[in-house]
């Protein structure tokens, strides 16, 4: 096995740090609950109930977890056992092949079509011994949507055979695509959703699975105890506060509007053959050599994501959206090569 090639795992000796999809400021919390002694609350009410709130289900409908990524990992153990597998659409987030690997389980991959929508005839076509769909829109690292239809006919075709696990760690970026309205029609809809984009939360650790209350009932039976540190806890209920929904929201207006101003700049510059449409919190762009264009930043301090071993995506760049000076100085950088 590998291990998951994590962005600080890749990080070298960079100042600006724009291959993680974190915001690039942390917010600022004081803890309000200094009780240390006693285990947390297993699903703290105040986190549930605020995300609920915020996302517009109720409370039976979420489960918190130690960031998205465990809810995946959860999902797995859940509902496949030795000769199943997951299916999911490269080019994609990298976390439901390394979950499926560590819990022994198969993965089979159907790929994106050339404009990175779902091949529904192909998936339709492999779903046997298929448990779980993973489908990621706003998609990591292309930026776009899936479109609602193809996400909607994937219900259908996977009703009564699979779970459909849509993975919305960067909705808040685009938030009328969310599937959530959606939960109530379909009990094998299972949605991801973190603290860790939007939020600027990354270092707590903290994020959601949205489900039918059953759905979520298995899922508690192989969760850990107690997921959520209290300190963790804590913060994220501040975080869902209407004040800390305010400001994850002031947060992403303004995220999207040095998007364009990125996007503007790099459609300027020779070296940038391609940029994607993106409807989240980074970009991604096509140079003629990418490793090159990669390797040159890296050593300027500028830390990027280097996405040459992604299916179909040789010579792309993933390029996390930064402070108006950190943006700069990748414009800059790359005038200068
Ligand atoms: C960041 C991310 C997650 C979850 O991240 P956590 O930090 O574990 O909450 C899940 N899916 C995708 C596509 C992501 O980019």
């Amino acid at each position: 096995m590998t291990p998951y090639q994590s962005a600080r795992r890749l990080g070298g000796s960079g100042d600006v740090w724009l291959n993680a999809n974190e915001y690039a400021v942390s917010p600022s919390f004081d803890l309000t609950d200094r009780t240390f002694n006693r285990y947390p609350e297993p699903q703290p009410q105040a986190v549930i109930e605020g995300y609920a709130r915020y996302a517009a289900v109720q409370p039976e409908n979420v489960l918190v977890s130690r960031g998205g990524d465990e809810s995946i990992e959860l999902i797995i153990r859940a509902f496949c056992e030795l000769n199943d597998s997951i299916l999911y659409c490269p080019p994609t987030y990298g976390m439901y092949a390394v979950s499926a690997d560590t819990c022994g389980i198969k993965a089979k991959t159907v790929p994106l079509t050339a404009d990175f929508q779902l091949d529904l005839p192909q998936i339709k076509a492999n779903l046997d011994g298929v448990k779980v769909v993973f489908v990621c829109s706003p998609n990591n690292p292309t930026g776009n949507l899936i479109k609602r239809s193809d996400l909607l006919e994937l219900l259908q075709i996977t009703a009564g055979k699979a779970l459909c696990v849509v993975d919305e760690a960067y909705i808040e970026f685009c938030p009328e695509a969310s599937l959530v309205s959606e939960l109530q029609n379909y009990p094998h809809l299972a949605i991801i959703r973190t603290l860790s984009k939007a939020f600027a939360l990354a270092g707590l650790r903290c994020g959601f699975t949205l489900a039918n209350a059953e759905l979520i009932g298995v899922l508690q039976k192989v969760i850990a105890p107690y997921p959520l540190p209290v300190p963790v806890s804590d913060i994220a209920a501040q975080a869902l506060s209407p004040q800390g929904i305010a400001q994850m929201c002031e947060r992403v207006a303004e995220v999207i509007a040095l998007r364009a101003d990125l996007q503007k700049n790099l459609e300027n510059l020779p070296l940038v053959e391609k940029i994607f449409e993106s409807e989240a919190n980074y970009l991604l762009f096509k140079c003629q050599d990418g490793q090159k264009v990669f390797k040159a930043l890296w050593e300027q301090g500028i830390i990027l994501r280097d996405q040459h071993k992604a299916l179909g995506l040789q010579n792309c760049i993933r390029i996390t959206i930064g402070t108006a000076e950190e943006n700069l100085r990748v414009i800059n950088a790359l005038k200068n090569m």
